[in-house]
C-alpha cells in the first residue's frame, strides 16, 4: 500500500479561505473586525519568525493584528498589566503569549491572566477543564488542526482505536481529548509506556507528537491507518546541510499507512490557520454569534 499524503498547506489554505470568508461577511454585516493580539516576550528566533508569520496571516484574512514586542527582561507585573488591558480591550477578540517565556516569568500564571474567552491558543485552565468535560471551549490550535484533518480524510471516527504519541499539555493531552469526544477509544503513550510498537500496532489512528526524529517506523503501522506526525525536528542532512523531520520515518510508514501527513507541510500550517480560526470563533462568541461550523471542535 502507499499512504494518501495529507496535504497541510492547501488544507490550511482552504481553512484561511473560509475564515477570510466569514471575517469580510462579518465586516459588512456587522460592522466587526476580529482582532488578534499577539505579545512576545525577548528575542528568541523561532519565537520572532511564529510571530511574524501570525501577523502576517491574521492580516491576510482581514483581522486586525496587534503585536506587542516586550524586551526580555520585562517584569512579571508589567506583563500582568498588559493583559489585563488586552482583556478589557473590546476591539481584542483573540489573545496569545508565545511561548516559551523567558525564565523569569512564570508562563502558568501568565496563561492563567488571560480572559478564558480570547483564549486562543486553549491553554488557561479553564478551557482545558470545559474541553475535558464536552464543554464549548477555545480548543489548543495544533490538535485542532489534526482533529481537522481526521474528519476530512476519515469522516466519523467513532469507535477507531486511537494513539496519541506524547502527553504535553499542548498537544498530546488536549489532542486525545478531542479523539475521546469523537467517541475513539484512546491510549495516550509516553516515554514509559511498555511495548510501544505493539501499541502502536493496534491504532486506526495514530497521532505522534514526541520531538524525537523519525522514531515511529513502518513496521509499528498497522495496513491502512491514518497517521498523523505532530513532530517538527530538525536533523543535519547528508550534505551538511540541516532538514526538517517529523516523529515518524515517513517512507516507511507510508509503505503501510493508508494516509499520513507530511513533514514539513503535514501538520505545521494547520497550526496557524486554526489560530485563526480560533481568533474567529472568539469573536463570533464574544459578540453572541454562532462559530462558523467547520471551524471548531
Ligand atoms: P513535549 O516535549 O512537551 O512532549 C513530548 C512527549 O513525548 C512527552 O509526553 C514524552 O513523554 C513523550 N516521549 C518522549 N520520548 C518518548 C519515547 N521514547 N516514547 C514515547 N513517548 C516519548 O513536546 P510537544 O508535545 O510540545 O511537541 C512534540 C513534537 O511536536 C515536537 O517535535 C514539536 O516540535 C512538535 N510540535 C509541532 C507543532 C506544529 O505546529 N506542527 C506544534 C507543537 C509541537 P513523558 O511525558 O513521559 O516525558
Amino acid at each position: 500500500m502507499t499512504a494518501q499524503m495529507i496535504d497541510g498547506k492547501a488544507f490550511a489554505a482552504n481553512v484561511r479561505a473560509q475564515v477570510a470568508q466569514h471575517v469580510a461577511a462579518l465586516k459588512a454585516d456587522k460592522g466587526i473586525t476580529p482582532g488578534l493580539a499577539v505579545v512576545l516576550v525577548g528575542e528568541d528566533p523561532a519565537s520572532q519568525v511564529y510571530v511574524r508569520s501570525k501577523g502576517k496571516q491574521t492580516v491576510e484574512v482581514g483581522m486586525n493584528s496587534y503585536e506587542h514586542r516586550l524586551p526580555a527582561d520585562t517584569d512579571a507585573a508589567t506583563l500582568m498589566q498588559l493583559i489585563a488591558d488586552l482583556n478589557a480591550d473590546a476591539a481584542v477578540h483573540g489573545i496569545l503569549v508565545q511561548l516559551p517565556l523567558p525564565k523569569h516569568l512564570d508562563e502558568d500564571a501568565v496563561i492563567n491572566a488571560i480572559d478564558p474567552a480570547k483564549d486562543v491558543d486553549g491553554f488557561h485552565i479553564s478551557n482545558v477543564g470545559l474541553l475535558g468535560t464536552g464543554q464549548k471551549s477555545m480548543v489548543p490550535c495544533t490538535p485542532l488542526g489534526c482533529l481537522m484533518m481526521l474528519r476530512d480524510h476519515l469522516g466519523d471516527l467513532s469507535g477507531m482505536n486511537a494513539v496519541v504519541i506524547g502527553r504535553s499539555n499542548i498537544v498530546g493531552k488536549p489532542m486525545a481529548q478531542l479523539l475521546l469526544n469523537d467517541s475513539c477509544t484512546v491510549t495516550i503513550a509516553h516515554s514509559r509506556t511498555k511495548d510501544l510498537p505493539e501499541v502502536v500496532r493496534r491504532a486506526d489512528i495514530v497521532v505522534a507528537a514526541v520531538g524525537r526524529p523519525q522514531m515511529v517506523p513502518g513496521d509499528w503501522i498497522k495496513p491502512g491507518a491514518t497517521v498523523i506526525d505532530v513532530g517538527i525536528n530538525r536533523i543535519e542532512a547528508e550534505d551538511g546541510k540541516t532538514r526538517l523531520v517529523g516523529d515518524c520515518d515517513t517512507d516507511s510508514c507510508a509503505a503501510v499507512a493508508g494516509a499520513i501527513t507530511p513533514v514539513p507541510g503535514g501538520v505545521g500550517p494547520m497550526t496557524i490557520a486554526c489560530l485563526l480560526a480560533n481568533t474567529l470563533t472568539a469573536c463570533c462568541r464574544a459578540n453572541g454569534l454562532e462559530a462558523p461550523e467547520g471551524l471548531t471542535a
